[in-house]
């Protein structure tokens, strides 16, 4: 079995999932499509052009599987992802040789779907139903974890409707993992070495799962339980949005030394109007004064954002506010797109769409300024001692790689190092050098030791 992953870290995730489905079935993950018995393009709506990505992967694909058939085989190609549950009836017209098509819902059936699909050659399959059960129950319990950091999903679907997006149509409802569903996935994760959770949803901090105690617990809540596991060192989450970012998950970052000082909080645009435009229900001031209040209580806290510029409307000025917002902020890092219309979304239906040649300028603009600021949050972090966690050996022997509160990559050179050092260890460190986008750094703790020996 092949899978392409396509967009998100929800994405990675569901990816990894279908992949245990498929195990459990007799499916080996393979590294290429040539000759694969299934290949599974996990796909994702939110970027521009994404559906037109996949229908020409689709038409590389329909030749292996006639190599495929020409050889006395068959390959079972499906298409799943945000892209398969908007376009579910459309991939199936212009691309007839995809014989399964699944949305983001259904892939706790995918066992079921492919025994179907084998015994039925020729008769397609469409599932992109929202299903009333919940889903979460079909995740399994007690994964294999690979490495030193898992995602672990808390929560899924949007009940925002931002005008842009289109996430709440494709995932669905919101809705949050009860406590101890997670904490029992946490506690497995950590058993089978896991040190770094990445808790996910599209609304993580919507988080509101039943807990325990009969409560609804919110994610500042969970946040605790978590780090009180043994072995679970690091916790993250993504992605934010500033209206569910609750009193309760600040005082977190302030009183849990696991949540990472790292937070992805996506702002979209430094204008009120075109804030109040996406229905972000929230002003550039707002999420000022909430900055100040995570910084007051995490000072060494770094913060990134998603912005789009080139929304319906946006004007120089508009786009000037976002300059000034981020300026003033100050990014460790950013993720910027040219706004896209979406079919079925309310703002790709607005009779002041930008021209491409206003969205390219500014995007090149607002780009430039981010990158600066990352590279200046990069360069402040040498000369500082940060815990680096190591996750694996480097290229060079003696080398391990881990990464640092902040998820920069830092190289540890040193034989002696690596055979007392395991993967999954915490090492206090002082950053020496940044190359390029890797940090260099000196184990603060295995200098002591030396002098301690000397
Ligand atoms: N839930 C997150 C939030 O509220 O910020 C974001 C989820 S979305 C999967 C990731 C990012 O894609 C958004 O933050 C936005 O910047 C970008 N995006 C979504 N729809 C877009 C569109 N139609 N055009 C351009 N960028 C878009
Ligand atoms: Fe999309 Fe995020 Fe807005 Fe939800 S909050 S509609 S996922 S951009």
């Amino acid at each position: 079995m092949f899978i392409k992953t396509y967009g998100c870290q929800m994405n990675v995730y569901d990816s990894e999932r279908m992949a245990e489905a498929l195990a459990g079935i007799g499916f080996a993950p393979v590294d290429a499509p040539d000759g694969a018995d299934m290949v599974i393009l996990n796909t994702c709506h939110i970027r521009e052009k994404a559906a037109e990505k996949v229908y020409s992967e689709l038409g590389r694909l329909r030749q292996l599987k006639q190599d495929k058939a020409d050889a006395g085989g068959r390959m079972i190609v499906a298409v799943a992802g945000c892209v398969a549950q908007a376009e579910g009836e459309e991939i199936q017209r212009r691309a007839p040789m995809v014989d399964m098509v699944f949305g983001p819902q259904t892939y706790h059936r995918l066992p079921e779907m492919v025994a179907r699909a084998e015994r039925a050659a020729g008769v397609k399959l469409i599932d992109t139903d929202f299903p009333a059960e919940d889903k979460f129950d079909h995740l399994p319990s007690a994964r294999g974890a690979k490495g030193v950091a898992a995602f672990l999903t808390v929560q899924e679907g949007c009940d925002k409707f931002c005008t842009f997006c289109v996430v709440p149509y494709t995932r669905g409802a919101e809705a949050s993992r009860p406590v101890a569903a997670v904490l029992a996935e946490a506690r497995a994760l950590a058993a089978a070495g896991v040190r770094e959770v990445t808790l996910l949803g599209q609304n993580v901090n919507a988080y509101h799962g039943d807990g325990p105690d009969g409560r609804e617990w919110g994610l500042g809540r969970l946040a605790r339980a978590l780090a009180e596991i043994d072995g679970i060192a690091r916790i993250r989450y993504t992605t934010s949005h500033p209206r569910d970012l609750d009193d309760d998950l600040i005082a977190a970052h302030r009183d849990v030394p696991e949540l990472m000082p790292y937070l992805h909080l996506p702002v979209q645009s430094g204008s009120d109007r075109i804030l109040d435009a996406m229905n972000r229900k929230h002003t550039a001031d707002d999420y000022r004064r909430l900055v100040d209040r995570l910084r007051a209580a995490r000072p060494d806290i770094a913060l990134t954002s998603d912005f789009i510029v080139g929304f319906p409307g946006e004007s120089d000025r508009d786009f000037a506010d976002t300059l000034k917002l981020v300026g003033e902020i100050g990014y460790a890092g950013a993720f910027s797109f040219k706004y896209s219309p979406r079919p079925g979304t309310p703002a790709a239906l607005s009779e002041s769409q930008v021209p491409e040649a206003v969205k390219d300028e500014r995007l090149a603009g607002l780009q430039q300024l981010l990158e600066a600021q990352q590279d200046a949050f990069n360069r402040a972090t040498v000369g500082r001692a940060l815990p680096v966690l190591i996750e694996k050996a480097g290229r060079k022997p003696g080398q391990l790689v881990g990464r640092s509160p902040y998820l920069q990559p830092v190289h540890l050179d040193g034989a002696d190092l690596a055979a007392d050092t395991p993967i999954g260890t915490l090492v206090e460190c002082r950053i020496d050098e940044l190359r390029r986008y890797s940090l260099f750094a000196t184990p603060l703790a295995a200098r002591q030791e030396r002098r301690n020996v000397a």
